[in-house]
């Protein structure tokens, strides 16, 4: 019988397949002693000659690029003499398998670790082959994102944003996790992917392997136990979602002919979408930086923003500075360890300590918009007061760019929109961060949903606030949080003067064609009504009766 099960869906669209869950890295059992040393040492030998194995036929079927070289290079690792002969002596001072395993890799990451840059970056490598190996001794579940051969539902307590990031999009269906909120960057990863997602979804990783599920990113329902006939139907909807998507093309308006262009947020230009969009209305430049102990150098910069600038030769582009801090921690700024990180030192404010990796990235983003002969837009993260951004616009300005705009991340910007766009030239408001800091609730928390939702009138209203200075100032006022992505409140943000929309590119369609049914007035109607609920349901429920009594409006064409 099927089993229901309720998250969040965070991601739109439906999928199904058999579930495949992301193991923990393995526990070590208490040592015992080594009976027979020959013995111990040939089955770690066999685990790591196995793991070298499995990474090499990874490679070998991974797209040509930097994964295939990661797998590459791990798998050398796996079968690598020095390794072994480590395992070698640890069983010979008596540890069993798993355990001489272990040691030796905790040896060789020590080695990484002291020999820095490159190295040093591999460590997480190290850490992947020493919990196969020893999954593998102990017989235990193979640890990390799983490789069943086949498509199928990725379920986990909860995903880093590197392994997010690197999942394969052509086997992985949909992604379910216990863990994670509306906009933690598991959420925001898998909208940027375009896998339908649910989080916040108790009790998922008790779903067995292989078990058939379904999962609706929309209304964060998991259905776990139906049948081959339940798994095709809904690959065939899925399916003709695909293809709607594809085809759906042209510029955001409403169906008055006021336009609002519809802007990609994106990781790198992997994620930009020829025609999905009219440009990049938040570039993260932050993956760039994930995951690593050396900053990327001043080329390595310049080759990235290109690479997106020539992606997007005729659209605005949108590069937001380094986001780094709290829920995206980057080892090599070295900040100090906090008490409370999301109120610490993040986004701006890590230029208060390591003040030169924002102007190596400004001067990057310099050069790239030289090289490409392009304008890009810069904007900073996590401002919060007037000061901040007129220190960011002299620094940026002082280099040449000339379209620069501060987030509105915290309310003592929104408060201040009016006199941030006598330093700036355009406001972005990202809505997580401001939902997270408006009602104090942090955005992983899946027990706090209920606050994070983006249809809170108070946050609405810190959004109209900034959207009212930029009519004031004729200055762009765009929003490039999650709000963005939902197509009813969309209408609700244009109603509010929100002059563009940025969004993953699985979310344009949808927000296209709801804005397209909607005149200006009716947006401005739903913006009202939206205004004046007591809390998030009700506001999303007096715009959606509303949009279902009102006479159809015609699209302009
Ligand atoms: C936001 O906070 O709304 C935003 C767009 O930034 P990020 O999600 O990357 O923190
Ligand atoms: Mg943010």
């Amino acid at each position: 019988m099927a089993e229901i099960l309720r998250g969040i869906g965070v991601s739109p669209g439906r999928a199904a397949g058999p579930a495949f869950r992301m193991a923990r890295p393995p526990v070590l059992p208490p040592p015992a002693p080594v009976t027979d040393a020959a013995e111990e040492i040939g089955a770690a030998t066999r685990a790591l000659a196995a793991v070298a194995g499995h990474l090499e036929r990874q490679a070998a079927t991974a797209r040509e690029g930097e994964a295939r070289d990661i797998l590459e290079a791990q798998s050398f690792m796996a079968a690598d003499v020095t390794l072994r002969e480590s395992v070698e002596q640890a069983v010979h001072s008596g540890l069993a398998a798993a355990h001489a395993i272990d040691a030796a890799c905790a040896h060789h990451r020590e080695a990484l670790l002291a020999a820095g840059g490159y190295f040093a970056d591999r460590a997480g490598d190290l850490d992947d082959i020493r919990n196969r190996a020893v999954a593998l001794v102990l017989g235990l579940p193979m640890p990390g994102v799983p490789d069943p051969g086949h498509p199928y539902v990725l379920v986990a307590d909860d995903l880093a944003p590197a392994d997010t990031a690197s999942l394969d999009t052509d086997t992985v269906l949909a992604i379910v996790t216990e863990k994670g909120g509306p906009t933690s960057h598991t959420a925001i990863l898998a909208r940027g992917l375009g896998l339908p997602a649910v989080v916040a979804c108790r009790d998922a990783t008790g779903i067995p392997d292989g078990t058939l599920i379904q999962v609706d990113g929309v209304t964060g329902e998991v259905e776990a136990g139906i049948g081959e006939d339940a798994v095709a139907a809904v690959r065939r909807e899925a399916e003709a979602a695909r293809e709607r998507a594809f085809t759906s093309r042209g510029a955001g308006r409403t169906a008055d002919g006021h336009p609002v262009p519809l802007l990609l947020n994106i990781g790198s230009a992997l994620d930009v979408r020829p025609g999905a969009a009219e440009g990049v209305g938040l570039f993260r430049t932050e993956f760039l930086f994930l995951d690593r102990h050396d900053p990327p150098s001043a080329e390595e910069q310049v080759a990235a923003y290109t690479a997106v600038l020539r992606a997007v030769p005729d659209g605005r582009v949108v590069i937001r500075t380094l986001d780094a801090g709290s829920d995206k921690p980057l080892p090599f700024l070295g900040l100090p360890e906090e008490s409370n990180p999301a109120l610490g030192l993040r986004g701006l404010r890590t230029g208060r300590v390591r003040p030169e990796v924002l102007d190596t990235q400004l001067d990057a983003i310099a050069a790239a918009a030289r090289a490409c002969g392009a304008e890009p837009w810069v904007m900073a993260p996590m401002v919060g007061t007037v000061g901040e951004a007129a220190g960011f616009a002299e620094r940026a300005r002082g280099r040449g760019l000339r379209r620069v705009g501060v987030m509105v991340e915290v309310p003592s910007a929104a408060l201040q929109a009016r006199r941030l766009l006598e330093e700036v030239d355009f406001l972005s408001v990202g809505t997580n961060d401001l939902g997270q800091y408006t009602f104090a609730a942090d955005r992983q928390h899946g027990d706090l949903a209920d606050l994070l939702d983006p249809w809170q009138p108070a946050l609405l209203r810190l959004v109209a606030m900034c959207a009212e200075a930029g009519r004031e100032a004729s200055k762009p006022v765009g929003v490039c949080g999650e709000a963005a992505a939902d197509p009813l409140l969309a209408t609700v943000l244009v109603g509010l003067g929100v002059t563009s929309l940025s969004m993953a590119a699985a979310s344009v369609p949808g927000v296209r064609e709801a804005l397209g049914r909607c005149s200006m007035a009716r947006c401005e109607a739903n913006a009202r009504l939206a205004l004046s609920a007591d809390d998030a349901v009700a506001a999303r429920t007096a715009v959606t009766d509303a949009m279902a009594r009102a006479v159809p409006e015609r699209a302009a064409t």
